[in-house]
C-alpha cells in the first residue's frame, strides 16, 4: 500500500512539473522580480542592437593590427562611459598583422572564368607574376597521401563537402603544410561553409617549421565542386593565382573593459564578452561584433536599472581572436593571481541568433546551480544550460580552473556567413540580439548576486 501511495505521489508529482514547465528553481524563485525586469527591460530596448549597426557601419571590419580596430575601441570606450559603465579601460596587447593586399584567382582552361576567391589568414604571397599550374583534386587528407605522387608542381585543392565547421576547418588549417610536403606550389580550400551564394570564406590557416610555405586561399563551394566534376570527367583545369599577402611585424591592439563593481564581494569577478576583431571582410556583424555588444548592452541594462549585484561583473571584448588569440592570452597572464576570484567566465561567439542557453563547463554542482538559475529565462526560451562549451577567448582563462559557459544559440545558418563579406548586420533579427542580451543579463546577474559562491 506504502509503495503504491508514493507511486502515485511521483506520479503527480510528475505531471505537475509538467503542466507547470515555468516553475522556478530554487535560487531562480528568490530573482523573480530583477529576472523578470532584466528581460522586459532588454527585450524592449533596442538601443544595443542599433549600436551594433553604428559600429559596425562607422569603422568597417575590425582585423587586428588595423586603424579600423584601434577607432572602434576608442569609440566603445567613450560609448561605455557615456552608458555610466565603471574601470573602462584599454589594456595593449601586441597582435599579428597580416595584409591580404590584391588578390585573384583565375581558371585559364578548360575555359576562362574568374574565381571569387580569399586568401588565407597567415598565407604568404605569390610573388609579382603569381601561380599557373594544373589543378589535382582531393577529397581528404588520406586521398593526397595516396596520390602524392601526383602531386609535384601542381595546385592542390581540397574540395571536402562541409560537415561541421570543427571537421571541415582542418583544411583551411592544415591544408597548405600537408600539400607543400608532397611538392605543390600552392593550396586551395572549398570554403568551410554549408551553404554559398558564390561566398568565399577567410580564415586562419598555419605553416610548419621546416615545412615550405606555399600561398593558401579559399575558392567557393560552388567553383570548387565544379572543378572536381570538370576533372572527374577527364579534362584538366589550369589555375593562374595572385596574391600580394604578407605579414607584417607586430602592432599594438586593445582589450576594452568596462564594469559594475560589486557590492560585497567587489575582488570576485563574473568575466562576459566576445572578441571585437574579426575577419578584414564583411563587418563583423555576427563574427563577433554582436556578442560584444550583446555583452556590453547586457551590463548597460543592469545599470540603467540601477541593479548592482554582491559581485563584479565584468566585461572584457577580447582582440585578435581570429588571428591569433593574443587577447585571451594577454587577459589570462594580466590576471593570473586573480583568477582564483574568477567566479565565472561567459562568452557569445555563436552568432546573436534566437538563443536556447548555454554551455557549461566545470564542476556537475555548479550546473545544477546554472539550471536552476536558467528557469528565470524559459519565458524567452533560453534556460536550457548543457554540459560542456565555452569560447576561444575564455579558453586561456577555462585552462587556468575558471569555470566557463558560452551562450548556445539556434546557428543553423551562422556558417552561411562566416567569415564572409556577407557578415553584416543586415542578417541580424532584433529580437534574437535582444533576446541574448536578456539572457546574458540574467545569467551574470544572478551568478554576480546570489548568496552562495558558484562552486568549482
Ligand atoms: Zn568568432
Amino acid at each position: 500500500m506504502k509503495k503504491i501511495l508514493s507511486i502515485l505521489l511521483i506520479i503527480f508529482w510528475i505531471s505537475c512539473e509538467k503542466t507547470n514547465p515555468n516553475k522556478l528553481g530554487k535560487i531562480a524563485s528568490s530573482f523573480k522580480e530583477n529576472g523578470n525586469k532584466i528581460i522586459e527591460k532588454s527585450i524592449s530596448d533596442s538601443s544595443g542592437f542599433n549600436r551594433l549597426a553604428e559600429l559596425c557601419d562607422t569603422f568597417g571590419p575590425r582585423f587586428s593590427g588595423s586603424k579600423n580596430l584601434e577607432k572602434a575601441l576608442v569609440w566603445i570606450m567613450e560609448e561605455m562611459q557615456k552608458d555610466g559603465l565603471e574601470n573602462v579601460r584599454a589594456e595593449e596587447v601586441m597582435v599579428p598583422k597580416w595584409v591580404r593586399g590584391a588578390e585573384s584567382a583565375q581558371m585559364i582552361s578548360p575555359w576562362k572564368k574568374n574565381l571569387a576567391m580569399l586568401g588565407l589568414g597567415g598565407s604568404i604571397g605569390t610573388g609579382k607574376n603569381g601561380i599557373t599550374a594544373d589543378v589535382i583534386v582531393v577529397s581528404n587528407f588520406d586521398e593526397l597521401t595516396n596520390r602524392s605522387n601526383e602531386v609535384n608542381g601542381k595546385i592542390v585543392l581540397y574540395n571536402v563537402p562541409f560537415e561541421s565547421y570543427g571537421k571541415t576547418v582542418q583544411y583551411r588549417v592544415r591544408g597548405a603544410i600537408e600539400a607543400a610536403k608532397y611538392g605543390a606550389v600552392a593550396s586551395l580550400v572549398r570554403s568551410v561553409g554549408p551553404f554559398s551564394m558564390n561566398t568565399p570564406h577567410t580564415g586562419n590557416s598555419s605553416y610548419e617549421k621546416g615545412i615550405k610555405k606555399i600561398p593558401h586561399a579559399a575558392i567557393t563551394l560552388e567553383d570548387a565542386a565544379m572543378i572536381g566534376r570538370i576533372i572527374a570527367n577527364g579534362q584538366k583545369v589550369q589555375i593562374n593565382l595572385n596574391m600580394e599577402a604578407r605579414t607584417d611585424p607586430d602592432v599594438i591592439s586593445h582589450n576594452v573593459i568596462g564594469e559594475i563593481i560589486g557590492s560585497d564581494f567587489p575582488e570576485q569577478i563574473i568575466v562576459m564578452g566576445g572578441h571585437i576583431d574579426s575577419w578584414d571582410v564583411g563587418q563583423g556583424a555576427m563574427d563577433d561584433g554582436g556578442g560584444c555588444v550583446a555583452a556590453w548592452q547586457a551590463l548597460k541594462v543592469l545599470k540603467e536599472l540601477n541593479i548592482r549585484p554582491k559581485r563584479t561583473i565584468r566585461v572584457v571584448l577580447w582582440t585578435n581572436e581570429e588571428n591569433g588569440l593574443r587577447g585571451g592570452n594577454a587577459y589570462r597572464d594580466k590576471y593570473i593571481n586573480e583568477l582564483n576570484n574568477h567566479i565565472l567566465a561567459i562568452e557569445s561567439d555563436a552568432g546573436v541568433f534566437k538563443p536556447t542557453g548555454f554551455g557549461f563547463t566545470g564542476p556537475e554542482e555548479s550546473l545544477k546551480v546554472l539550471q536552476d538559475i536558467g528557469t528565470l529565462l524559459k519565458p524567452i526560451g533560453s534556460g536550457i544550460i548543457t554540459k560542456g562549451g565555452g569560447g576561444a577567448d575564455i579558453g586561456p582563462i577555462m585552462r587556468e580552473g575558471v569555470p566557463g559557459m558560452g551562450l548556445s544559440v539556434k546557428g543553423e545558418k551562422y556558417f552561411w556567413y562566416h567569415h564572409t563579406s556577407a557578415d553584416t548586420w543586415d542578417k541580424l533579427d532584433r529580437t534574437e540580439f535582444n533576446q541574448c542580451v536578456a539572457s546574458m543579463a540574467v545569467m551574470a546577474y544572478v551568478v554576480a548576486d546570489m548568496e552562495i559562491r558558484l562552486p568549482r
